[in-house]
Parts: structure tokens; sequence; C-alpha cells
């Protein structure tokens, strides 16, 4: 069933009960105001009769002056033997009135009412014992037609199941129609979606129509975030299959040239085995890189969470970097304090080993290179700053995306050795940390990365002697992770 036959029959149902639950009640009291209305006046006749009925000498009853009662009620007065010995309405010896209304209480001690048919006419009776000086002498019905009553009730039953029939219809009807509306752009987003995946574009919007604060608007407009996430997720995927096909090509190239040329003179050529030597060294941190990245970007990195002396970690790097500067970039540390985080140790080396490569990498001879670690508003808080060649702005938001470089021909050129995923992997493992990394840079000016780290709390286990032991040795020239 349609979601819209659904909701039609839903509501429907609903309106249903509440009319049946509303015309009850409308019978009920209608009957209920009716009826005491029709008692009242019984026993105000009963009253008003009673007051001059007397008993003669002869033991008969009499009236003792002339009372006017209420022409709808017939009252009868029957002796102790059951013989009727007053009866308001002339009739017919044989007239089924002579008998009495309500056989059933002539032997009522109180006052009581009740309802019986009497020829096929319907009667509300009183039955009123009759005492004088506390001995009974007799009993009086009084009884009035309930037809116009009766007659009333059916003409509101059939009012109500006609009204209630028209309305359930009317309902349905309305239901039906507005559900349409309603659901209409529902069906235009399974049409849209449909034709997104027959045609595999991503590229296509369902249109809002300019109504977006419904449920209907909402969902399109969600349907419409996550199609333009698995847009960009796809394009991603795309640049990188193409990053990493271009990052290959050339390793593989030279690896390919240097095997044809030993090939054609047929002989070992030490300067080639070298080349290619580089070019497998290359590809190895090409692939540890990758797979470094994919791990720390699925969280799944194996990290330590020990406590680290960030100071004592970038006084070694420093000293490392110095290789790297040589003579061509000046380095310096403006401020150290002593902070401890807790993390992997290796990791983080690789995070400040790689902010470091990069500011003396794109410094131009003769630039300075300044490092600070300090305490700030209770993190650690590390900035390497450089007088380089600066990021421009449209790049600077994409500096730590996979394999992104914000002047190719440049950053390769220098050196030949950056993927572009340096600052990706640094990105993931301070995250990794929980903390964060940010940078600040003028063209022509230089750059300032920061990374703020949550220091270690007291539950950070310390590193042992033996682990520190197992800690990979510092190499004599400092690799950079890409
Ligand atoms: P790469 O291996 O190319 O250096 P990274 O991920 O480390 O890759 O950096 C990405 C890009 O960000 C670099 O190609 C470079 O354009 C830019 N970049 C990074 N650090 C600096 C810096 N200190 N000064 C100027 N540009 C930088």
């Amino acid at each position: 069933m349609s979601l819209r036959s659904r909701l039609t029959l839903f509501y429907t149902i609903g309106l249903g009960v509440v009319l049946v639950f509303f015309g009850l009640s409308v019978y009920a009291l209608v009957s209920v105001v009716q009826l005491r209305q029709v008692d009242a006046t019984l026993d105000r006749t009963a009253r008003d009769l009673i007051d001059v009925t007397r008993i003669d000498e002869r033991g008969q009853f009499v009236l003792s002056q002339r009372v006017s009662l209420d022409s709808s009620v017939i009252v009868q007065i029957w002796d102790l033997e059951d013989h009727l010995v007053g009866l308001t309405l002339a009739v017919e010896p044989d007239s089924p009135l002579r008998q009495p209304f309500d056989p059933n209480s002539m032997d009522a001690n109180t006052p009581m009412y009740s309802s019986v048919d009497m020829g096929g006419v319907h009667f509300r009776v009183l039955t009123v014992p009759l005492h004088t000086g506390g001995t009974p002498i007799g009993v009086m019905q009084a009884a009035t037609s309930l037809t116009v009553i009766d007659a009333l009730r059916s003409e509101i039953v059939r009012y109500l199941v006609v009204l209630s029939v028209l309305a359930v219809l009317l309902v349905s009807l309305i239901g039906l129609v507005t559900g349409s509306r309603a659901l209409e752009p529902l069906s235009q987003m399974t049409e849209t979606a449909l034709q997104i995946t027959r045609a595999d574009d991503l590229s296509r919007r369902i249109p809002t129509d300019g109504i977006v604060d419904d449920e209907v608007g909402k969902l399109i407009l969600a349907f419409n975030d996550t199609l333009a996430r698995l847009e960009k997720l796809f394009a991603t995927q795309r640049r990188f299959l193409a990053d990493i096909g271009h990052e290959l090509r050339t390793p593989l190239t030279v690896i390919r040239g240097n095997l044809d040329l030993m090939r054609r003179i047929g002989e070992y050529d030490e300067q080639a085995l070298q080349s290619m030597g580089q070019e497998v060294d290359r590809l190895a941190r090409l692939v540890a890189d990758l797979l470094l990245l994919a791990q720390a970007e699925s969280g799944k990195l194996p990290m330590d969470q020990r406590r680290v002396e960030l100071d004592t970690l970038l006084l070694e790097v420093f000293n490392q970097a110095h290789v790297l500067a040589a003579d061509r970039v000046q380095l310096e540390i403006d401020k150290i304090d002593q902070v401890i985080v807790c993390g992997d140790r290796d990791r983080l080396k690789q995070v400040v080993l790689n902010l470091l490569a990069n500011a003396i990498k794109y410094s131009k001879d003769g630039g300075k290179v300044t490092v600070t670690l300090s305490k700030q508003g209770g993190q650690a808080f590390l900035a390497v700053k450089d007088s380089g060649i600066g990021i421009p702005a449209e790049d600077l938001p994409h500096v730590f995306e996979r394999f992104y470089r914000a002047d190719r021909s440049r950053s390769r050129a220098k050196d030949g050795t950056g993927f572009g995923l340096g600052l990706s992997i640094a990105y993931w493992i301070v995250r990794n940390h929980a903390g964060e990394i940010d940078v600040k840079s003028r063209v022509k000016r230089g750059s300032t990365f920061t990374v703020r780290l949550p220091l270690a709390g007291p539950d950070c286990a310390e590193y042992t002697t033996t682990d520190l032991n197992t800690l990979p040795q510092p190499a004599a020239v400092p690799e950079r992770t890409n």
C-alpha cells in the first residue's frame, strides 16, 4: 500500500473513531436530558393529583377540587384490589389504557420510573404507591408517550450517521488529493535519484522549489548534501588515482630507461644502478606514506599513549634539521618550555620533522626558521615560522590535502622528494592526538605552522627505559616522511 493511501486510511479511521465517539456522546446527552424533562413532568403531575385526591366515607377516591393536568400525561389510580378507580382520559371500555401501564411496578413500595411498551406505544411511567395515615390505599401510575422523543432520537442518529459518512468520505478525498500534492516532491526525488543512478551523474540536484522548511524540503536538502559529498568524494578519489599514477610514472620511467640502457650496452652500469636504487627507495617511501595516511585517516594507526617530553623531542629534531639546513638556512629556537603531552613519540617526531623540513625546503638561501614551544591555554603550542616563499591564499585551505602542492613545478623541482603527503600525514597524526594544526602564510614573506596538543593528564603512562631503547635511533641524515 502506498504511503499516500496509508496516510489517508490512517486519518480516515481516526476521524471515523472521533465521529462515532462524538455521535454516541450527543445521542446519550440528548436522551438523558429529554428523559429528565419527561420524568419531571410526570412527577409534577402526580404530585398535583395526589394533593387533591381524597377518600370519602365510602372508601371512594374523590377530587377535593378541580385541577388542570399536563395534557400529555395520562394518570391511572388503582385501589388495593387492582380495580381501576380513576383515569384522566375518557377511553373505550375495552381500551388497553384500562390495563396498568406497568403491571410489574404495581407492588412498588416507593415511587419508581419505568419505560414500557403498551399497544405498540412506548411509554414512560411513574408508579407512586398511595397511603393515607401510613396505610396503603392504592397505586397511581402516571404515563406519557415517548413517541416524540424516540422520533427525535432516531432523527439524531440518522443525521449523525449521514454526516459522519459524508465527513469520512470528504476527509478521504481531501487526504488523497493533499497527500498526492504533499508527496509529489518525494516522487520527484525518487525519479531524480533513479536518473542519477542511471546516468551516473552525481552533479545533478533535486530542485526544492523554494520549500525548504518542511520535512520533504529538509529531506531533499539532506539528499542533495549527500550527493554533493559523494561527488566530492568521487572527485577526490579520481584525483588521488591520477596523482598516484603521476607519482609512480616518473620513477618507473627512470627505472625502465636505465634497464633499457644496460640491456643495450650489455653490461652493468654503476650510475644507472644507483639511479634505479634511488627511484626504488622513492617508490618505497611513497607506498609507506600512503599506507600510513590510509591508517591515520581511518583512525586505525597504531599509536602509543605515553608521556612525551615535547621539548626534548623538539631539540632532537632541531639537531637533525641542522643537517638539512646546512649553511643555507639559519635555524633558531625562540622559546622552549618544558611541555609534556600524551601520545606517540615517533609520530609526533614525524610531525615536527615534516614541518621543520618544509620550512627549510621552502626558505630562500640565507632565510631564517624559528621554532617556539610553549604552554598556551592549557595546551602545548608549537610554532614553526619561516621567512620563505610563502603559500598563496588560494592554496592555503588545501595544503593539508593529500598530494596537494602549492606550486607543483617549484615543489618538486627543488629536490624531487616531495609527494605532497607530508602535511596530510602531519594533519592526521595531530588529529589522532586530539590536537589542531594550522597555517598562516603570506607570499614572499613566509609561513607559520602551528600545532596545538592537549597536555598529558595524570593517567598517561610513562615511556620505560626499554621503550626508549626500542625507539628508532635518529638517522645520521634525517629523512623526511616523503
Ligand atoms: P611536499 O612534499 O610537496 O612538501 P607537503 O604536504 O609537505 O608536501 O606540503 C604541501 C605543499 O604545501 C607543498 O608542496 C608546498 O607547496 C606547501 N608548503 C608546505 N610547507 C610550506 C612552507 N613552509 N612554505 C611554503 N610552502 C609550503
